[in-house]
């Protein structure tokens, strides 16, 4: 069965398609049947509430199955932060100690560069972080699966390898960063990897 996939990220396209394609589930994404999907406002208060407001469009307009992931760094000492900001860090603005969101994205150089500069000084047992990734599924005929997974570690105190995306070379685990892991090592432990496996339990129920 086809999926769409709602991202224009390629690097979770391929995530996804390493995970999901050795189980016979395709996805694909909406650019690769010609169609350009709008951006949507991503303006849900939680991962699985942003997941599902991408899911649900897609589907909508391609009239497929739809599948989303919302997914994004929570660390401890930063009290959750960046969390669903994860992918503009760096352009969310502090007024009078209120987070003000301008919505656009910053690229991964900046986001890692103000993490380091908000952990500067942090002893190694106090950055403890987690990603997260939740997943919409939403069929046409209404149907809608979300599922979540999360994987633990630690922020380091530079950068490490390159491999990855986004956080990848400041996110410890098992005493090495994610920059430094292989695809399919990443994919047996990582929150996205969780996730999907998550997802193809309930889909297996459902289809
Ligand atoms: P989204 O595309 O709105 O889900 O944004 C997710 C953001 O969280 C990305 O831009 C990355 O900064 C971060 N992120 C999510 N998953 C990963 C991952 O597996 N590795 C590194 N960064 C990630």
């Amino acid at each position: 069965m086809d999926f769409i996939l709602a991202t224009n990220n390629m690097k979770k396209l391929a995530e996804m398609q390493r995970i999901l394609s050795p189980l016979g589930i395709n996805v694909v994404t909406a650019k690769m049947l010609g169609v350009s999907l709008p951006d949507v406002v991503e303006d849900g208060d939680t991962f699985e509430a942003n997941a599902e407001i991408k899911a649900r469009s897609a589907c909508d307009i391609m009239n497929m199955p739809a599948i989303a992931d919302d997914s994004g760094l929570c660390v401890d000492y930063l009290d959750g932060m960046p969390g669903i900001y994860s992918a503009r860090f760096a352009n969310i603005e502090e007024h009078n100690g209120v987070n003000v969101d301008n919505e656009q994205n910053a690229d991964d150089e900046q986001n890692n560069n103000l993490l380091l500069k908000k952990l500067e000084g942090v002893p190694m047992e106090q950055r403890t972080a987690y990603y997260v990734c939740a997943i919409c599924c939403i069929f046409p005929d209404g149907r809608k699966i979300v599922v979540r997974g999360e994987c633990h570690g630690n922020i380091g105190f530079q950068r490490d390898g390159n491999a990855g995306f986004g956080y990848d070379p400041l996110f410890i685990i098992n005493g090495k960063s994610f920059g430094k892991y292989e695809g399919a090592e990443k994919d047996k432990i990582s929150h996205r990897g969780n996730a999907l496996r998550a997802l193809v339990k309930e889909l297996e129920k459902n289809i």
